[in-house]
């Protein structure tokens, strides 16, 4: 895979397996991409498909059980080989994740000054106090909250301003990839759709790239330029966003798009998948999709689809390649 000049994440087989006691979890297994700057894709698929996973393994904040194996290269640097006191100076500054809960992310009795200044001196130890709070006052008026709420407690905002506060967190060093976990899912309607805009804006502002993890396709639609879909620790189909929405090609993204309400898609049927994904400590040997599949053949439980070129999208099923 060559890597161009603004190609910021290399992925190559990447595998990320969980060791526990009773097996090994393939919870990534085998998937390659590339994102370019200043390029948002939207990662989605069922929970449990590894995208959350992936999301971590980008920031190595795995546990100590997880293995790792193939490329996983950002901005030219290989992040596997990398020790956790290396990764302490990327992580923050260079990538930063956005978290779905922001509760669970803020620490209650810290007020939210003092989790600027603690983020900005990991990275900037000898940075004064005043710069660090301009710098503070700076990340947080671009989200929309006035700085005098630096002085307040997490419990003072309410739970799409938090979420607003992390996003500031997460933008104060200016980094140069943001993986955005869910960001919307725990919020309401009208908040998400706030959060949405303000991500538009930032992205816009910030020229920065983003991952964005999701179940929600509705939330992709509006900020991806391309969409991967993740099953059972497989990419299935790799394309651009529009052309997702309008001509799915895998059985898996077209059975996903119609099974959550969503305004995209005109006149929808809303229906389920049937079954529910395999295990990942012993997945099917062929399509890990097959059993739930009404288009399966005998190929498909026998072989394992490589992802075929299909009219600029890349789509891991043998409707779309020879199957000699
Ligand atoms: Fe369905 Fe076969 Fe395609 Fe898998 S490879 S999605 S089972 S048609």
């Amino acid at each position: 895979m060559g890597r161009d000049a603004n190609t910021l994440l290399e992925l190559e087989q990447l595998r990320v397996y969980y060791n526990l006691r009773h097996g090994i979890v393939k919870a990534v297994d085998g998937i390659s991409f590339t994102m370019k700057e200043k390029e948002t894709i939207g990662l989605v698929g069922e929970s449990g498909c590894g995208k959350s996973t992936l999301g971590l393994a980008l920031m190595k904040i795995l546990p100590s059980t997880v293995t790792m194996m193939g490329r996983l290269h950002f901005d030219g640097e290989d992040i596997i080989s990398k020790s956790e006191k290396e990764m302490q100076s990327i992580r923050g500054s260079k990538i930063t994740m956005i978290f779905q809960d922001p509760m669970t992310s803020l620490n209650p009795v810290m007020k939210v000054k003092d989790h600027f200044i603690e983020m900005i001196r990991t990275h900037i130890p000898k940075i004064s106090e005043e710069e660090a709070m301009s710098m503070a006052a700076k990340a947080l008026t671009a989200v929309g909250i006035s700085e005098s709420r630096l002085n307040e407690y997490p419990f003072e905002f309410s739970g799409g301003m938090r979420q607003r506060v992390m996003i500031a967190l997460g933008l104060v060093l200016n980094p140069k990839l943001v993986i955005a976990d869910e960001p919307t899912t725990s919020l309401d309607v009208n908040v998400q759709a706030q959060i949405i805009e303000l991500i538009k804006e930032l992205k816009r502002k910030f020229n920065m790239s983003m991952l964005l993890i999701t179940h929600d396709l509705g939330v992709v639609a509006e900020l991806a330029d391309r969409i991967i879909v993740m099953y059972a620790g497989h990419i299935m189909e790799i394309s651009d966003a529009i052309e997702l929405y309008e001509s799915p090609k895998h059985p898996y993204t077209k059975a996903l798009l119609h099974s959550i309400p969503n305004t995209i898609i005109e006149d929808m049927d809303l229906s389920y998948i049937p079954g529910s994904p395999p295990n990942l400590i012993s997945p099917p040997k062929g399509c890990r999709f097959a059993p739930r599949c009404d288009k399966a053949m005998k190929i498909c439980r026998e072989k394992e689809p490589p992802l075929f070129d299909v009219n600029g999208a890349k789509v891991k099923c043998w409707l779309y390649g020879d199957k000699e």
